[in-house]
């Protein structure tokens, strides 16, 4: 065992009461959530259904994945994988078909990636690219645990946050390597047996690089190994190629069988198709909240319908009983605009979810004065937060009674310097 569970941070309650099914999948007690839908059968083809056929089989097959995922949680075996294609190939195929009229996120560009030609707000077709994979240790602790996360840059984004804090990969989406299925599941692969606590699929963002990521998932769940020449091709993006890690398969295993947590780190920008696909995949869901009710994320990002789908979504996962924790990011000159009707939706909405106040917020991307990007209609939030803005922003979650100090000051000592947070 990787010696996760050992950490005192699993002494606050509501850590552990948030995240302990993915305590279980990160220490192999339980099998991660795909495990689970390889043991659920599709009743009908996959390649000759109509997609609203597949919609209405995956409504079907969820409620049987949700009594299954119940009855393991209580401690109950899990079945023999299915004969034949199985609920984890339903995700895929959907994912497929989605990809034809792309509506991953609320975007709602209906172009077809699959042919390519027209772009949309994402600028990607069918392909997509890593930027680098590697034991992330910049994570929260209860991610990070002692061997790292596992995590995993895809390129491009469906926001256009100017303060972009990853601009390199969010807002060049050529940049890193070009996968295929086969070669991204090597890297989850390698990154579990060097004994990674989950697998952290992040960018940029994630959910337009949905179809990859389940196909992967797809091949993690039928006992997939790698090549020689995939680990390889892996390796081109494993930033921390030069550090050795002992592989450890037993670390790496449920029953016999690779097992790891999927952690969905997102900005959350999902429509709900892509969400009912993800909840049979994911085991722990780390989405951003970044900004209010109001303009600001048209104004800093670009991006319409902010607050209603994030919340939506926030909710959906709640309602579903799913383990999460959020990140809000406190900017400056957007206290009272963003964090504060960010936290009191949280308060009122998701009182026990575990929350992480950050303080990093730098000016970056077009909002860096000394970039040549800088653009001056950011003037207003390039700098830091000052300290008043960020203790305002931890007294009223203190005074809103959110669990957020744990997440947010598990580094502080280590944080604090003599100006990292003077403005
Ligand atoms: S992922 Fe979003 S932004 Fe990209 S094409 Fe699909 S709907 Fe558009």
């Amino acid at each position: 065992m990787s010696g996760l569970a050992e950490l005192g941070i699993w002494n606050d309650r509501a850590i552990r009461g948030a995240l302990s099914w993915y305590l279980a999948v990160a220490e192999n007690r339980r099998p991660a959530k795909f495990r689970i839908a390889t043991t659920v059968p599709v009743g009908l083809d996959l390649s000759t259904s109509s997609e609203d056929a597949l919609w209405a089989e995956l409504d079907r097959l969820t409620g049987i994945f949700l009594g299954r995922w119940q009855a393991i949680r209580d401690g109950a075996p899990l079945p023999p994988d299915a004969v034949g294609p199985s609920l984890l190939d339903l995700c895929r195929a959907l994912a497929w078909r989605m990809l034809a009229h792309c509506n991953f996120c609320p975007w709602n560009c209906r172009v077809d990636r699959v042919r390519g030609g027209k772009l949309g707000a994402c600028r990607l077709a069918a392909g997509s690219r890593v930027s680098s994979h590697f034991h992330h240790t910049g994570e929260e602790l209860f991610y990070r645990g002692t061997e790292g996360s596992g995590t995993i840059f895809f390129t491009s984004c469906n926001m256009r946050c100017a303060f972009c804090q990853n601009g390199d990969i969010s807002t060049d989406k050529d940049n890193g390597e070009e996968i295929d299925a086969r070669t991204l599941a090597a890297m989850a692969w390698t990154l579990r047996r060097e004994g990674c606590h989950n697998i952290n699929w992040v960018g940029g963002e994630v959910v337009i690089h949905l179809h990859a990521i389940v196909d992967a998932i797809a091949l993690l769940g039928r006992d997939f190994r790698p090549t020689k020449a995939e680990l390889a091709r892996a390796r081109r993006t494993k930033a921390d190629r030069f550090c050795w890690f002992d592989e450890a398969p037993a670390a790496a295993l449920y029953d016999g069988r690779f097992n790891a947590p999927i952690l969905w780190n997102s900005n959350f920008f999902i429509t709900p198709e892509a969400m009912k696909i993800l909840r049979v995949l994911t085991d722990v869901w780390l989405p951003d909240f970044k900004f209010g009710p109001g303009r600001c994320a048209m104004t800093l990002a670009k991006t319409p319908r902010y607050w209603e789908t994030i919340t939506h979504n926030i909710a959906l996962i709640a309602a579903w009983g799913e383990d999460f924790t959020i990140r809000h990011l406190v900017m400056p000159n957007h206290v009272v605009c963003c964090t504060s009707p960010v936290l009191k939706w949280i308060a009122e909405q998701v009182p026990t979810a575990p929350v992480n106040v950050m303080a990093q917020f730098h000016p970056d991307n077009f909002c860096d004065p000394g970039s040549a990007k800088y653009r001056t209609q950011y003037a207003q939030i390039a700098r830091r937060p000052t300290r008043r803005e960020l203790e305002d922003s931890w007294r009223h979650a203190r005074d809103l009674g959110l669990h957020f100090e744990t997440a947010s000051f598990e580094r502080r000592s280590a944080l604090a310097g003599p100006d990292w947070m003077d403005g």
